[in-house]
């Protein structure tokens, strides 16, 4: 199975390792929370298997957009490892 890397940010960090959305509450009110929500379970649905990649290669500011939910809003990015898609 090859993988590939990708840098998601910190909510979709919590879903993948904990599936832990609580910090959306704590951060976004309601309605945001729940956008955001439905944003990263779009993208972890889009990605499928999704593990958590090496702590090391995290990168603590970037301006890339998330890999995972999409978000532009730069920050933190987390290396996490996807299935890489082979179109056959
Ligand atoms: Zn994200």
């Amino acid at each position: 199975m090859a993988l590939k890397d990708i840098y998601v940010c910190v909510d979709c960090l919590m879903a993948i390792a904990n599936n832990d959305y609580s910090g959306l509450d704590y951060h976004y009110g309601p309605e945001e929370a729940e956008r955001r929500m439905e944003e990263i379970n779009a993208g972890l649905a889009e990605l499928g298997w999704v593990s958590l990649g090496d702590q090391d290669l995290d990168k603590e500011f970037d301006n890339q957009p998330c890999d995972c939910c999409g978000d532009i809003d730069a920050g933190a990015r987390h290396h996490c490892y996807v299935e890489e898609k082979t179109d056959a």
